[in-house]
């Protein structure tokens, strides 16, 4: 595989960029490998690339039922942060955001990891409460957060209207600094190459129909649109699929999947210099490298597996735009689109072992799944390895749903993501 640096560049230039070669191979599936992961998202290709590199172990495929990066991943508002409320969430995504910020050195790929900032409005007496709440527990963690007054919140943002009449008006907003963007695709594209180059097989367009087991419980490989293929262990990782993967084991995991909804404006210059969040009102919005502005809806309210979402839940999402940032008004949005988010009773994930020998899960991210994936990639390779799991993803198990013992980020926060 060619690397990319200013060398091969300058040469390709030359060459009218014909010795790139593909970015990952396409091979059939061979008969049996030590690790399968179902979904190639980028927790899955993650998990396979941290597998490979951490542990030592190649012989694994990745299979998805469509394109690499099709689901969620390629479908998400890219926003990144680790202002989690509790003890077990910011040790998560805080290691995940520490991982952002080598990954495109890592993975020779740049995935534009852009710490722009993230702010979180507050509207209410509640909401400044919950928010300064979040701040303290947020430092006692290590996690940068900090308060902001609607002037300070107007100078990170200008387009934000902080006027007293405002139809949402804005008592102040908690600031992570380090939070931020990256490139969704890019993030599939570089765990795939380099994973593909440690000799893991990604098999495309490679649906799992069935999980096979042997008669004393565990696993011994799965049913797919390309024939039997042997697995001493498998990982499932597909996000608002899961639950129907599960079921092929004859798992039952408490997880519900609801269609959620992002769209884009035309294309614009360079006005929205960070993200911003606001959980009341459930708007969020950033602008893209193209100048797109990106806006993310709140879920539906009823369950389904149609990427589609109800019309209405824009309609909302965009009202909220408009009476925020009045400069907007007159902007043309130019697509919309859906995915499947798999969400559990305490909103917060599961990166487990299950009750059947040599089948783990990664699942349960919901709406807030991209920002964690380098992180939640690097513990569940881990947890596959060694059959146990990593000291961060040790309270994230299926187990906590039956104990009782959960992490609910549900209460704490309105929204995830
Ligand atoms: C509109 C929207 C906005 C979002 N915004 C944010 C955000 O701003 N920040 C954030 O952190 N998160 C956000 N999320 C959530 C985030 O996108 C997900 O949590 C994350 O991308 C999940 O990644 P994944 O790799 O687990 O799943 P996916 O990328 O969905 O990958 C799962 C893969 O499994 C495959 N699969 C399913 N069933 C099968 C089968 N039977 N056989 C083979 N393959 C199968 C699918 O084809 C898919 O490619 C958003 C999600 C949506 C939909």
């Amino acid at each position: 595989m060619r690397r990319f640096n200013a060398f091969n560049l300058a040469r390709e230039s030359l060459r009218g960029h014909k010795g790139w070669g593909q970015q990952w191979r396409h091979p059939e599936p061979k008969k049996e490998y030590d690790v399968i992961i179902v979904g190639a998202g980028g927790h899955g290709l993650g998990t396979a690339y941290y597998l490979a590199k951490e542990h030592g172990i190649t012989n694994i495929a990745v299979l998805d039922k469509g394109w690499l990066g099709g689901g969620n991943t390629g479908r998400n508002t890219t926003i990144i942060r680790s202002n989690y409320l509790y003890d077990e969430s910011a040790g998560l995504y805080n290691h995940s955001v520490k991982l952002w910020e080598t990954l495109s050195q890592e993975l020779n790929y740049n995935v534009m990891f852009s710490q722009r900032g993230v702010m979180m409005l507050a509207h209410s007496v509640h909401d400044v409460q919950s928010a300064q709440r979040h701040i303290h527990a947020n430092r006692l963690n290590g996690v940068d957060n900090e308060w902001l007054t609607p002037q300070q919140a107007k100078e990170y943002c200008p387009p934000l209207d902080i006027s007293k009449t405002a139809r949402y008006p804005v008592m102040g907003a908690a600031l992570q600094r380090r939070g931020g963007v990256a490139r969704h695709d890019a993030v599939a594209w570089g765990f795939a190459r380099k994973a593909s180059d440690m000799g893991v097989d990604i098999i495309q367009n490679c649906e799992v129909t069935g999980i096979n087991r042997a008669p004393s419980g565990e696993v011994t490989g799965l049913e797919t649109t390309k024939g039997t293929i042997g697995a001493k262990k498998v990982g499932v990782v597909a996000a608002g699929h899961t639950s129907v993967l599960m079921e092929m084991a004859g798992v039952r995991m408490p997880l519900e999947s609801y269609p959620l909804q992002a769209l884009v404006s035309e294309p614009v210059k360079p006005v929205f210099p960070c993200v911003v969040m606001s959980n009341a009102v459930h708007a969020y919005i950033s602008q893209s490298d193209k100048g797109e502005l990106v806006i993310g809806a709140g879920t539906d309210s009823y369950l389904s597996y149609s990427q589609t979402g109800s019309m209405h839940i824009l309609q909302h999402t965009l009202d909220a735009i408009c009476e925020l940032y009045p400069m907007f008004r007159r902007m043309r949005m130019l697509r919309t689109w859906g995915g499947i988010v798999d969400v559990t009773p305490d909103r917060s994930p599961i990166l487990s072992k299950t009750p059947v020998k040599g089948l783990y899960v990664n699942c349960g991210w919901g709406t807030g799944g991209f920002k964690a994936t380098p992180g939640s990639a690097n513990v569940f390779a881990h947890t596959i390895a060694k059959d146990e799991p990593h000291k961060i993803n040790a309270g994230f198990n299926l187990d906590r749903f039956r104990t009782g013992r959960l992490i609910d980020e549900a209460a704490a926060a309105a929204v995830a993501h």
